[in-house]
């Protein structure tokens, strides 16, 4: 699904096969998740192809590495012009795009002064699916702020998302919804939290969560549309009496939440503000300024 034998990725200056990669047995990010990520998007737009905030990105992955004390080869104009060249060399227009930062073999616990760079694209459909979801309180906690640097994205912290969204889906859920050290709501393990009280909407501030992308275009959108968006901090038993809820997220996009631990919220989907914001986001990023689009 990922890549198929002509898959081309970019692997420290080289376009290579993506079946003729390899990676060091002893690397530091295998061992002890110690690398950074990004995911990105680009879409077939009327000017051709083109990556949706891909700067933004680009920026958040160098204060990633920043924070993990990785030096990254290369600027964020650089990896924005190899990731066009990666979407050519494929024949993708619409993309997901994964760069990952991994280190070289060192099995100490400090910096690794290798560094390596891949990225890669597939093709990738909204990553929570089409449909509402039906949303659990996670038993898990997002780490604390004071363990880690809780705003990077950061290889290793995926494995608090993992064992959220498994105990999810074990139990019938379709996602779940992490708290925070506080017992505050924070987010969705690889998405933004959002929910629609009359006509308003709320989601959680910075210090517990991974500053999104697509949170902050939300945060544009709204403005655009006379939405009022405040964040602050709220517990669970608020969000059992919201109108509406949804997901944000480069791979999710808008993705319409159903229900809190079995607590339905109370419009259809089509009559909430998340339902304008979707359409107002598939606007935007099938509408970019001309010198974004290179392809
Ligand atoms: N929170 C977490 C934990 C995530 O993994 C993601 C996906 N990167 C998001 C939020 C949403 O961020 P973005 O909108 O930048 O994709």
């Amino acid at each position: 699904m990922y890549y198929n034998n002509e898959t081309i990725i970019f692997l420290n200056g080289k376009w290579i096969k993506a079946k003729e990669g390899s990676a060091n047995l002893y690397s530091q990010t295998l061992h002890y998740g110690a690398g950074v990520f990004e995911g990105i998007r680009a879409y077939k737009t009327e000017n051709g192809t083109a990556i949706f905030k891909e700067k933004e990105h680009y920026n958040r992955l160098h204060y990633s590495a920043n924070k993990m004390h990785i030096k990254l080869p290369y600027s964020t104009e650089e990896l924005i012009e190899i990731t066009y060249q990666l979407l050519r060399e494929n024949n993708l227009e619409d993309a997901y795009i994964r760069p990952l930062i991994y280190m070289g073999a060192n099995m100490t616990l400090q910096p690794s002064d290798e560094v390596h760079v891949m990225i890669c694209a597939w093709e990738w459909g909204k990553y929570l699916g089409e449909n509402q979801l039906d949303i659990m309180t996670s038993s898990f906690q997002r780490p604390n702020p004071k363990s880690c640097f809780v705003e990077a994205k950061i290889t290793g912290h995926y494995t608090n998302s993992i064992l959220a969204t498994t105990e999810a889906k074990q139990k019938g859920f379709d996602e779940a919804l992490l708290l925070d050290m506080n017992e505050n709501i924070a987010e969705g393990p690889g998405a933004n939290f959002f929910f629609e009280k009359n006509g308003e909407l709320f989601t959680s501030p910075l210090g517990n969560i991974l500053n999104g992308v697509t949170r902050q275009t939300i945060f544009e959108l709204a403005e655009e549309l006379n939405i009022k968006v405040t964040e602050k901090f709220f517990k669970k038993e608020e969000v059992y009496q919201a109108d509406g809820a949804f997901f944000t997220g480069t791979a999710a996009e808008v993705t319409p939440i159903k229900s809190l631990d079995n607590h339905s919220f109370q419009l259809n989907w089509k009559d909430t503000l998340g339902c304008k914001l979707s359409e107002a986001y598939q606007n935007l990023v099938l509408q970019p300024s001309l010198t974004n689009a290179l392809l």
